[in-house]
Protein backbone atom coordinates (compact mmCIF):
# COMPACT_ATOMS: atom_id res chain seq x y z
CA UNK A 1 0.00 0.00 0.00
CA UNK A 2 1.29 3.64 -0.96
CA UNK A 3 1.08 6.19 1.49
CA UNK A 4 -2.14 7.14 2.72
CA UNK A 5 -3.58 10.40 2.11
CA UNK A 6 -5.79 11.85 4.93
CA UNK A 7 -7.74 14.77 4.84
CA UNK A 8 -8.76 16.56 8.10
CA UNK A 9 -11.96 19.11 7.39
CA UNK A 10 -13.10 20.76 10.59
CA UNK A 11 -14.81 24.16 11.38
CA UNK A 12 -12.79 25.94 13.32
CA UNK A 13 -8.71 26.17 13.93
CA UNK A 14 -8.74 24.41 17.08
CA UNK A 15 -11.30 21.71 16.24
CA UNK A 16 -8.26 19.41 14.44
CA UNK A 17 -6.52 18.95 18.29
CA UNK A 18 -9.20 16.37 18.89
CA UNK A 19 -7.40 13.81 16.69
CA UNK A 20 -3.76 15.43 16.65
CA UNK A 21 -2.09 12.61 18.21
CA UNK A 22 -3.48 9.87 15.11
CA UNK A 23 -2.27 12.88 12.77
CA UNK A 24 1.21 12.77 14.04
CA UNK A 25 1.37 8.76 14.38
CA UNK A 26 0.73 9.34 11.05
CA UNK A 27 3.02 11.37 9.32
CA UNK A 28 5.87 10.43 11.15
CA UNK A 29 5.05 7.33 9.27
CA UNK A 30 5.53 9.41 6.17
CA UNK A 31 1.59 9.86 5.08
CA UNK A 32 0.23 13.29 3.71
CA UNK A 33 -2.21 14.69 5.92
CA UNK A 34 -3.91 18.02 4.75
CA UNK A 35 -5.91 20.48 7.28
CA UNK A 36 -8.72 22.61 6.05
CA UNK A 37 -10.46 24.87 8.82
CA UNK A 38 -14.03 25.88 7.19
CA UNK A 39 -13.92 28.84 9.39
CA UNK A 40 -10.97 31.10 10.52
CA UNK A 41 -13.19 31.32 14.45
CA UNK A 42 -12.59 34.80 13.98
CA UNK A 43 -16.22 34.63 16.24
CA UNK A 44 -15.52 32.26 18.27
CA UNK A 45 -14.34 31.61 22.00
CA UNK A 46 -13.05 35.25 22.25
CA UNK A 47 -12.18 34.45 25.75
CA UNK A 48 -10.10 37.22 26.46
CA UNK A 49 -12.39 39.63 24.88
CA UNK A 50 -14.66 38.19 27.49
CA UNK A 51 -12.96 38.29 30.30
CA UNK A 52 -12.19 42.21 29.59
CA UNK A 53 -15.99 43.31 29.27
CA UNK A 54 -16.86 41.38 32.54
CA UNK A 55 -14.56 44.21 34.28
CA UNK A 56 -15.61 47.51 35.16
CA UNK A 57 -15.33 50.21 32.01
CA UNK A 58 -12.66 52.25 33.73
CA UNK A 59 -10.65 49.11 34.17
CA UNK A 60 -11.09 47.54 30.77
CA UNK A 61 -7.95 47.19 27.92
CA UNK A 62 -8.82 49.46 25.11
CA UNK A 63 -6.47 47.30 23.35
CA UNK A 64 -8.30 44.33 23.64
CA UNK A 65 -11.91 46.03 23.38
CA UNK A 66 -11.12 47.53 20.36
CA UNK A 67 -8.87 44.84 18.83
CA UNK A 68 -10.06 43.99 15.13
CA UNK A 69 -11.65 40.92 14.29
CA UNK A 70 -8.91 40.24 11.47
CA UNK A 71 -6.57 40.70 13.86
CA UNK A 72 -7.54 37.92 16.37
CA UNK A 73 -8.02 35.86 12.97
CA UNK A 74 -4.74 36.29 12.14
CA UNK A 75 -3.43 35.14 15.22
CA UNK A 76 -5.38 32.18 15.35
CA UNK A 77 -4.55 31.29 11.74
CA UNK A 78 -0.68 31.42 13.28
CA UNK A 79 -1.45 29.01 16.56
CA UNK A 80 -3.42 26.78 13.38
CA UNK A 81 -0.10 26.39 11.78
CA UNK A 82 2.56 26.28 14.99
CA UNK A 83 -0.23 23.72 16.16
CA UNK A 84 -0.50 21.58 13.40
CA UNK A 85 3.53 21.53 12.85
CA UNK A 86 3.93 19.75 16.75
CA UNK A 87 2.02 16.99 14.62
CA UNK A 88 4.14 17.40 11.27
CA UNK A 89 1.73 19.11 9.14
CA UNK A 90 2.41 21.64 6.97
CA UNK A 91 -0.32 21.57 4.23
CA UNK A 92 -3.14 24.02 6.66
CA UNK A 93 -5.57 25.69 4.64
CA UNK A 94 -7.83 28.39 6.52
CA UNK A 95 -11.65 28.55 4.18
CA UNK A 96 -13.64 31.77 4.65
CA UNK A 97 -17.49 30.20 5.68
CA UNK A 98 -18.46 32.86 7.22
CA UNK A 99 -19.43 33.12 11.11
CA UNK A 100 -21.33 31.10 11.97
CA UNK A 101 -20.72 28.75 9.46
CA UNK A 102 -24.25 28.07 7.68
CA UNK A 103 -23.65 25.81 4.61
CA UNK A 104 -26.71 26.95 2.67
CA UNK A 105 -25.67 30.66 3.37
CA UNK A 106 -22.64 30.11 1.88
CA UNK A 107 -22.85 27.09 -0.62
CA UNK A 108 -19.04 28.23 -2.48
CA UNK A 109 -17.70 26.11 0.30
CA UNK A 110 -19.19 23.37 -1.02
CA UNK A 111 -17.57 23.58 -4.41
CA UNK A 112 -14.03 24.91 -2.94
CA UNK A 113 -14.16 21.21 -0.28
CA UNK A 114 -15.12 19.06 -3.89
CA UNK A 115 -12.02 20.70 -5.53
CA UNK A 116 -9.71 19.91 -2.35
CA UNK A 117 -11.25 16.09 -2.33
CA UNK A 118 -10.35 16.18 -6.01
CA UNK A 119 -6.84 17.43 -5.54
CA UNK A 120 -5.73 15.90 -2.62
CA UNK A 121 -7.48 12.35 -3.34
CA UNK A 122 -7.73 10.95 0.24
CA UNK A 123 -7.73 7.64 1.66
CA UNK A 124 -8.78 8.48 4.92
CA UNK A 125 -11.27 11.33 5.70
CA UNK A 126 -11.14 13.30 9.56
CA UNK A 127 -14.54 15.60 9.71
CA UNK A 128 -16.98 16.68 12.07
CA UNK A 129 -19.79 14.74 13.79
CA UNK A 130 -23.13 15.02 11.14
CA UNK A 131 -25.11 13.43 14.23
CA UNK A 132 -27.06 15.10 16.83
CA UNK A 133 -25.60 13.49 19.79
CA UNK A 134 -27.29 13.47 23.21
CA UNK A 135 -29.45 16.19 25.32
CA UNK A 136 -28.59 18.31 28.02
CA UNK A 137 -30.13 19.03 31.27
CA UNK A 138 -33.69 18.78 30.74
CA UNK A 139 -33.34 17.74 27.26
CA UNK A 140 -31.97 20.79 26.22
CA UNK A 141 -30.62 20.25 22.85
CA UNK A 142 -26.57 21.09 23.22
CA UNK A 143 -24.75 23.36 21.15
CA UNK A 144 -23.40 21.13 18.23
CA UNK A 145 -26.93 21.11 16.97
CA UNK A 146 -27.04 23.26 13.54
CA UNK A 147 -24.09 25.06 14.00
CA UNK A 148 -20.91 25.65 12.88
CA UNK A 149 -19.25 21.95 13.40
CA UNK A 150 -22.57 20.42 12.30
CA UNK A 151 -23.22 22.61 8.75
CA UNK A 152 -19.20 21.74 8.62
CA UNK A 153 -20.17 18.17 8.54
CA UNK A 154 -23.00 18.78 5.89
CA UNK A 155 -20.95 20.78 3.75
CA UNK A 156 -18.28 17.69 3.38
CA UNK A 157 -21.01 15.16 3.02
CA UNK A 158 -22.39 17.37 -0.20
CA UNK A 159 -18.80 18.18 -1.51
CA UNK A 160 -17.80 13.82 -1.28
CA UNK A 161 -21.24 13.28 -3.41
CA UNK A 162 -20.26 16.30 -5.71
CA UNK A 163 -17.08 14.76 -5.97
CA UNK A 164 -17.67 10.93 -6.79
CA UNK A 165 -20.98 12.02 -8.85
CA UNK A 166 -19.88 14.96 -11.16
CA UNK A 167 -22.40 16.49 -12.70
CA UNK A 168 -22.92 17.01 -16.98
CA UNK A 169 -20.78 20.60 -16.93
CA UNK A 170 -18.15 19.35 -13.71
CA UNK A 171 -14.54 19.90 -14.40
CA UNK A 172 -13.78 17.74 -11.32
CA UNK A 173 -11.56 14.75 -11.21
CA UNK A 174 -13.55 12.14 -9.53
CA UNK A 175 -12.83 10.72 -6.29
CA UNK A 176 -14.42 8.38 -3.53
CA UNK A 177 -13.06 8.17 -0.42
CA UNK A 178 -12.62 5.07 1.55
CA UNK A 179 -12.80 5.92 5.02
CA UNK A 180 -14.43 8.71 6.59
CA UNK A 181 -13.77 8.95 11.06
CA UNK A 182 -15.49 11.67 13.21
CA UNK A 183 -13.60 12.12 16.20
CA UNK A 184 -14.54 10.49 19.49
CA UNK A 185 -15.38 13.81 21.41
CA UNK A 186 -18.60 14.37 19.69
CA UNK A 187 -20.01 10.92 20.55
CA UNK A 188 -20.44 8.94 23.92
CA UNK A 189 -17.96 6.63 24.68
CA UNK A 190 -20.02 3.33 24.46
CA UNK A 191 -19.92 4.77 20.47
CA UNK A 192 -16.50 4.54 19.80
CA UNK A 193 -15.35 2.21 17.35
CA UNK A 194 -11.53 2.63 17.27
CA UNK A 195 -9.29 4.00 19.92
CA UNK A 196 -5.88 4.72 18.73
CA UNK A 197 -3.21 4.83 21.47
CA UNK A 198 -1.07 8.43 21.51
CA UNK A 199 0.69 7.97 24.08
CA UNK A 200 3.61 8.79 22.82
CA UNK A 201 2.20 12.22 21.95
CA UNK A 202 0.92 13.28 24.97
CA UNK A 203 3.28 16.39 25.58
CA UNK A 204 2.50 17.42 22.08
CA UNK A 205 -1.11 17.70 22.78
CA UNK A 206 -0.47 19.79 26.27
CA UNK A 207 1.56 21.79 23.96
CA UNK A 208 -1.03 22.34 21.12
CA UNK A 209 -3.64 22.73 23.96
CA UNK A 210 -1.38 25.91 25.31
CA UNK A 211 -0.95 27.24 21.77
CA UNK A 212 -4.14 28.43 21.70
CA UNK A 213 -3.53 31.24 23.79
CA UNK A 214 -6.62 33.05 21.99
CA UNK A 215 -9.14 31.01 23.66
CA UNK A 216 -7.43 32.14 27.07
CA UNK A 217 -5.36 28.71 27.13
CA UNK A 218 -2.47 28.01 29.66
CA UNK A 219 -0.51 24.85 30.40
CA UNK A 220 -1.78 24.37 33.69
CA UNK A 221 -5.07 24.27 31.63
CA UNK A 222 -4.23 22.74 28.56
CA UNK A 223 -2.61 19.63 31.19
CA UNK A 224 -5.53 19.53 33.15
CA UNK A 225 -7.57 19.36 29.79
CA UNK A 226 -5.84 16.57 27.97
CA UNK A 227 -5.29 14.48 31.16
CA UNK A 228 -8.91 14.15 32.09
CA UNK A 229 -10.26 13.58 27.78
CA UNK A 230 -7.02 11.80 26.34
CA UNK A 231 -6.71 10.36 29.53
CA UNK A 232 -10.56 9.01 30.19
CA UNK A 233 -10.27 7.41 26.59
CA UNK A 234 -6.71 6.21 27.42
CA UNK A 235 -8.63 3.96 30.58
CA UNK A 236 -10.98 2.85 28.18
CA UNK A 237 -8.32 1.73 25.55
CA UNK A 238 -6.11 0.24 28.94
CA UNK A 239 -3.25 2.40 28.07
CA UNK A 240 -1.76 5.12 28.90
CA UNK A 241 -3.35 8.44 26.46
CA UNK A 242 -5.79 7.66 23.67
CA UNK A 243 -7.95 9.05 21.07
CA UNK A 244 -11.27 7.82 19.68
CA UNK A 245 -12.86 7.40 16.76
CA UNK A 246 -15.77 6.45 15.27
CA UNK A 247 -16.51 5.24 11.49
CA UNK A 248 -19.20 6.65 9.18
CA UNK A 249 -19.65 3.03 8.04
CA UNK A 250 -18.27 -0.51 8.45
CA UNK A 251 -15.27 -1.79 7.30
CA UNK A 252 -14.49 -4.83 5.17
CA UNK A 253 -11.96 -7.20 6.11
CA UNK A 254 -11.05 -10.51 4.41
CA UNK A 255 -11.25 -12.01 7.73
CA UNK A 256 -12.08 -11.17 11.28
CA UNK A 257 -9.00 -9.34 12.31
CA UNK A 258 -7.06 -8.51 15.34
CA UNK A 259 -4.92 -5.60 16.05
CA UNK A 260 -1.34 -6.07 17.51
CA UNK A 261 -2.40 -3.51 20.47
CA UNK A 262 -5.31 -5.97 21.24
CA UNK A 263 -3.79 -8.97 21.54
CA UNK A 264 -1.12 -7.31 23.76
CA UNK A 265 -3.88 -6.20 26.00
CA UNK A 266 -5.11 -9.75 26.06
CA UNK A 267 -1.61 -11.53 26.81
CA UNK A 268 0.06 -8.97 28.89
CA UNK A 269 0.49 -9.47 32.77
CA UNK A 270 -1.64 -7.16 34.89
CA UNK A 271 1.70 -5.68 35.94
CA UNK A 272 2.47 -4.92 32.29
CA UNK A 273 -0.66 -3.78 32.07
CA UNK A 274 -0.41 -1.07 35.32
CA UNK A 275 2.86 -0.25 34.13
CA UNK A 276 1.65 0.66 29.97
CA UNK A 277 -1.35 2.96 31.89
CA UNK A 278 0.97 4.43 33.83
CA UNK A 279 3.30 5.35 31.30
CA UNK A 280 5.86 3.33 33.17
CA UNK A 281 8.94 2.56 31.18
CA UNK A 282 10.09 -1.19 32.78
ZN1 LIG B 1 -15.06 24.38 17.04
Amino acid sequence: MTNLQILVVKAHPHDFTHSAGTLGIHTDKGDDVTLVVVTGGKKAHNEKLATELLKPKSEQDPNIINEPPEKYAEQKADELRQAALLFGINDVRILDGGEPFRVDENPGIINELSEIISEVRPHILITQSPYINGSGPHGLIQPYVNNSHTETAYAVERAQLHSSNPEHGSQIRPHKIAATFYPGVYFDRGDWDILVDISDWYEQRVEAETLFKSQGHNEAYARKRIEISCGAAGWTAGTAYAEGFVRSKPEVFDSLTLSPRTLQRAEESPAEHINRVTGTKT
